[in-house]
């Protein structure tokens, strides 16, 4: 995919990659040198600019920080056994993105700044990326409503943002998942298909007091009858019941299409399960762990890529897991990764060279 667009660059005094090790690093906590920029103004994006990395200035009453015209897309960068950069199913995430604008009454935000934006970025800054296993460039496009105003009404102004962040690798250790029936993610007609931010939001307390019970993460359940199972915290998540791999399906809109859960439908179908995207409830959950035909659960998304979950609590019950006897769930994550670094074939066109 050539760079269609060519952005003006500010320049950097100084790169701060002299002398820090791409090794180890938390996620997202260190920030590349440079950043993209574009301003929605009087009906068009404009202004689109590559610059240093640095804080933002921003007036108080910015419509955003006090109605949430917010979202964001996480995608990530890596570089192939010849050290060349390529970026995981970016396309999907651009196509998310303008999903997300819609729902939240944003404009959205063509291909020529998003995707060609992201490709000169990355490439600008492709030192940055970690060349250790497990190890990625995160990149993180973002949205928010910038009217200085605080009337209620959507605002007419926004800024797209593009920060990158180099990260890993991120371990996650399998989780023990409290599997909620007070607090709800989403409703039916409600937001909880959209990356917003506020999503992240409204779950942080549910989340916060299953911890203090010990958990690690949440399930949550549909909002009617707590029963059937939607998201675990902010990843999709999957089921293998006997031969089959099952996940929440899309159409009440309360799940988020992970760009991970389609690639994990794809390859667990070329595993030779049978994918279902269908409602699952609790109650068939608890029966396949009964009759010993549930035999792994675990999430998937842009961050862990897969994560196993050892423990699940539900009501009076508690499923355990003996997560070294399992074969799907590692299996998935060792061939998404050997995708993403380049050491088997991309047989479906997932990475995108930076060029
Ligand atoms: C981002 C996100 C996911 C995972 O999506 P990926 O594209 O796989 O990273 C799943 N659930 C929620 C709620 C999310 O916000």
């Amino acid at each position: 995919m050539a760079v269609a667009l060519d952005i003006p660059i500010v320049p950097i005094a100084q790169s701060k990659l002299k002398g820090l090790s791409l090794e180890n690093l938390p996620f997202g906590k260190h920030f590349t040198d440079h950043m993209l920029e574009a301003d929605y103004v009087d009906g068009e994006w404009t202004s689109v600019t590559i610059r240093p990395y640095e804080a933002l200035k921003l007036e108080p009453s910015v419509a955003a920080l006090h109605y949430g015209q917010a979202i964001f897309e996480g995608i990530k960068a890596y570089k192939d056994q010849q050290a060349r950069p390529f970026i995981f199913r970016p396309h999907d995430n651009f196509v998310r993105f303008n999903i997300s604008a819609e729902r939240m009454q944003m404009p959205t935000i063509p291909a020529s700044i998003f995707m060609d934006g992201m490709l000169q970025l990355v490439k600008l800054d492709q030192d940055w990326i970690p060349a250790f296993p497990d190890h990625s460039l995160y990149i993180r496009p973002f949205m928010f409503s910038s009217d200085e105003m605080i009337g209620v009404r959507p605002s007419e102004s926004y800024k797209f943002m593009i920060i990158l962040s180099p990260t890993g690798p991120y371990y996650s250790a399998p989780m023990r998942i409290w599997v909620e029936e007070k607090y709800v993610r989403a409703v039916s007609g409600g937001v909880g298909y959209a990356k917003a931010a506020g999503n992240y939001g409204g779950a942080m307390y549910a989340t916060a007091q299953a911890k203090l019970k010990g958990y690690d993460q949440v399930l949550w359940t549909d909002p009617y009858e707590h029963k059937y199972v939607q998201e675990c915290g902010t990843m999709n998540v999957f089921f293998i019941i006997g031969n089959k791999a099952i996940t929440p399906g899309l159409e009440e809109g309360t799940i988020l299409e992970g760009v991970t859960r389609m690639s994990a439908m794809t390859l667990l179908e070329e595993m030779g399960l049978k994918v279902e995207e269908r409602k699952l409830g609790m109650d068939e959950v608890l029966a396949a762990y009964k009759s010993g035909e549930l035999r792994e659960v675990f999430g998937t998304g842009t961050a862990a890529t897969v994560s196993l979950i050892k423990e699940l609590c539900y009501k009076e019950e508690v499923l355990h897991f003996d997560i070294n006897k399992w074969e799907v769930a590692p299996a998935l994550k060792g061939k998404l990764a050997a995708i993403r670094e380049g050491k088997i074939a991309d047989t479906h066109g997932w990475m995108v060279p930076v060029v």
